[in-house]
């Protein structure tokens, strides 16, 4: 099984660029299960026809014990298992238990053992401010960690820090930091600002994605790009990325290999 956390900055791209990609793998034939760990629960919405996913912590508060892995794990495009960790009441609680909570009971219920995906993608909000957002670098869960930037000042502040969370946890066996997505802003000299960043954490640029309209007119459509356009240009920038994440995270997926 192939763990990634996508992590950046909030607005930079985690949940366009996650859902591409798990759309991009499931083309391949593998099962993706995606799981947003942002409160807002908006990672897989792309994914399921622009609808929201009932999250792990409403149901948990909706049902209690009764709660069954049907409530929380919906299939969209192409088979692409989609959860939402969801958040607290605003104002009460902790974002970051939050996330913990929703995991543990993930695998209380067998999530993994059940559906068993080829790859589990944790969309994760860049600022860790706690040991919950921290959860899928340290906990054992994600294995290979992708950063999404752009040449922006504060994308590249964020990324900094999830590498710096990264070392912290560095020697147990944890996760890897794998690399950085560019995500274009087209800011002057970006390319060469991200590049910089990559060096200074001792990473590389994965892969730059350029800004495209066509992630737009997708999303206007509750879709993927991948599902959406699938002949177009940013069609084929996310299936190439996902050939690079294979490839530097050293995958070669099981289910393909008996087929
Ligand atoms: P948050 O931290 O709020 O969860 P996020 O990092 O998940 O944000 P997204 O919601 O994926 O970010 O993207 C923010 C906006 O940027 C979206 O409206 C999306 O359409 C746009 N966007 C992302 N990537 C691209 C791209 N390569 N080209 C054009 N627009 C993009
Ligand atoms: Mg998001």
């Amino acid at each position: 099984m192939l763990k990634i956390a996508i992590y950046g900055k909030g607005g930079i791209g985690k949940s366009t660029t996650s859902s591409n990609i798990s759309a991009a793998l499931s083309e391949m034939g593998l099962r993706v299960m995606q799981i947003g760990c942002d409160p807002k629960a908006d990672s897989t919405t792309n994914l399921c026809a622009g609808k929201p996913v009932n999250t792990v912590l409403n149901m948990l508060r909706e049902k209690g014990d009764e709660i069954a892995l049907a409530d929380i794990v919906k299939e969209g495009y192409n088979g692409v298992l989609c959860v939402e960790a969801g958040g607290p009441t605003p104002g009460i609680g902790c974002a970051g238990r939050g996330i913990i909570t929703a995991f543990d009971k993930l695998e209380e219920l067998g999530a993994y053992e059940i559906y068993q995906p080829d790859v589990v993608l944790y969309d994760v909000l860049g600022d860790v401010v706690c040991g919950g957002f921290a959860m899928p670098i340290r906990g054992g869960y994600a294995e290979h960690v992708f950063v999404v930037s752009s040449g922006e000042k504060m994308a590249i502040y964020a990324a900094a820090n999830i590498a710096l969370a990264i070392k912290n946890f560095k020697g147990r066996g944890y996760a890897k930091m794998q690399g950085i997505i560019l995500n274009a802003r087209n800011v002057a000299n970006e390319i060469e600002l991200v590049n910089e960043l990559a060096q200074e954490i001792e990473t590389k640029v994965t892969r730059v994605l350029p800004r495209s309209a066509s992630v737009q007119e997708a999303e206007e459509k509750g879709q993927t790009v991948i599902e959406a356009l699938p002949d177009s240009e940013m069609a084929d920038e996310y299936r190439a990325l996902v050939k690079q994440i294979m490839e530097v995270c050293e995958y070669v997926p099981e289910s393909l290999c008996l087929k």
